[in-house]
């Protein structure tokens, strides 16, 4: 008895919805790619990306998913032997860091579990335990899509400001970039990498690295970069879209002007305050739904969660139950729980994402917690009533 005909909402945390406006960008003959539109909308597009992470660096663009941004970043950096601190806050912080491990990458972990955020006393007094330097950067994840956690990141600048210490700050906002408060510029983050499937409201293939002078004379002193990562073409659009860096990604260029336009008009302070709107919506229903049975938020203190997804408990197997009924009769895809069963918690039955990034509006909200509730109802999982008016309540407060 299924209700899901009609457009179906993909709650999951990345991708993310498509904008019919960027769906119909893409949706075009094979441009030139030596010549007219394609090659005029570039610098354009850099001068928006740029905005979009309050940088006035550099931007350098991959054709890849999140996973090849985070290699590119690293291999702009790192020569095999460098020594990195990953301070990890779930499964996306786990994955960077494992990337530099094998990359030949030294890694000192700071693992703080998936509930929890990064201590900065913690990067600070491990900085000042490193005097020769050795620490070439720091790898920090801003929301970590797994736990659903915010780390402060420019509380940890301040700690690596604070130990004296040269190291880079990298930071991993593939969840947040688009969604919550970031300034690269001001918070003093030296790399940062994202993709184009969350916030920024695309289908996966596009990697991106934004860069400053200063991460861009530590690439100058290596002895090699491995030249499809080598981020000094790819950041001169000119000489990547015609000439070095092989095909331009051209589609996905197209789709990008689109989606940043819809950012651009609505205003980036804006779209970060809709996100926290609607989070907070999110969390009403939630408190509602725990007050009762088992489910809870994975982070407990609301001024850690981020604004883009949501990660929350419930007994095993009903996440993946709920999961279940939502997408089959009312038309919604929840995430699955993720990197919650490798860290020793409650297997990932247990746990479900929802994902609130991009293109995502109140009635997407409302529609989404209803059909949860439905579920928990259906299901007979026990869960305290008012959920839904909970979230109403919460938008209607502003
Ligand atoms: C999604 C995500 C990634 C991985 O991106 P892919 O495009 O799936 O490779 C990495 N880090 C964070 C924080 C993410 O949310």
């Amino acid at each position: 008895m299924g209700l899901a005909q009609g457009r179906g909402y993909l709650a999951i945390p990345g991708p993310s919805v498509v904008p019919d406006a960027v769906q119909r960008a893409m949706h075009r003959a094979a441009p030139n790619i030596y010549q007219g539109e394609l090659v005029e909308m570039m610098d354009g597009l850099i001068t928006d990306l740029r905005d979009v992470a309050q940088s006035t660096g550099h931007v350098a663009i991959y054709i890849a998913n999140g996973h090849g941004a985070w290699e590119a970043s690293l291999a702009n950096i790192l020569a095999p032997g460098d020594r990195v601190l990953v301070p990890a806050t779930g499964l996306f912080g786990l994955g960077w860091g494992r990337h530099a491990e094998a990359m030949g990458a030294a890694v000192d972990w700071l693992d703080f579990g998936n509930s929890a955020t990064v201590d900065p006393d913690r990067i600070e007094a491990t900085l000042r335990a490193d005097p020769e330097h050795r620490i070439k950067a720091v790898l920090a994840t801003h929301v970590d899509t797994s736990s659903s956690v915010r780390n402060d990141i420019a509380a940890i600048r301040a700690a690596i400001d604070a130990a004296g210490h040269p190291a880079l700050l990298m930071a991993d906002c593939i969840a947040s970039l688009g969604c919550e408060r970031f300034e690269m510029d001001d918070w003093g983050v030296d790399v940062m990498v994202s993709a184009s499937q969350k916030g920024l409201m695309m289908p996966p293939g596009l990697g991106l690295v934004w860069f400053n002078d200063r991460a861009a004379a530590v690439q100058a002193r290596l002895d090699r970069v491995s030249p499809y990562w080598n981020w000094t073409s790819r950041a001169a659009p000119e000489a990547f879209y015609q000439y070095f860096g092989g095909t331009a990604p051209t589609h996905h260029l197209y789709g990008m002007r689109a989606a940043l336009d819809l950012i651009r008009a609505e205003g980036l302070g804006r779209v970060w305050d809709r996100h926290a709107r609607l989070a907070r919506a999110i969390w009403a229903a939630a408190d509602r739904w725990g007050s009762e049975g088992a489910m809870r938020l994975n982070i407990t203190d609301p001024a850690l969660r981020s604004h883009a997804v949501t990660s929350l408990s419930l007994t095993s197997p009903d996440a993946t139950r709920l999961r279940g009924w939502t997408e089959e009769v009312a038309g919604v895809t929840l995430g699955i729980g993720l990197g919650m069963a490798e860290q020793g918690t409650p297997e990932a039955d247990g746990y479900f994402r929802i994902g609130h990034m991009g293109h995502v509006n109140a009635h997407m909200v409302l529609g989404a917690l209803g059909a949860i509730e439905a579920g928990l109802a259906a299901l007979d999982i026990p869960h305290g009533s008012g959920g839904v008016s909970a979230a109403a309540a919460a938008l209607a407060a502003g």
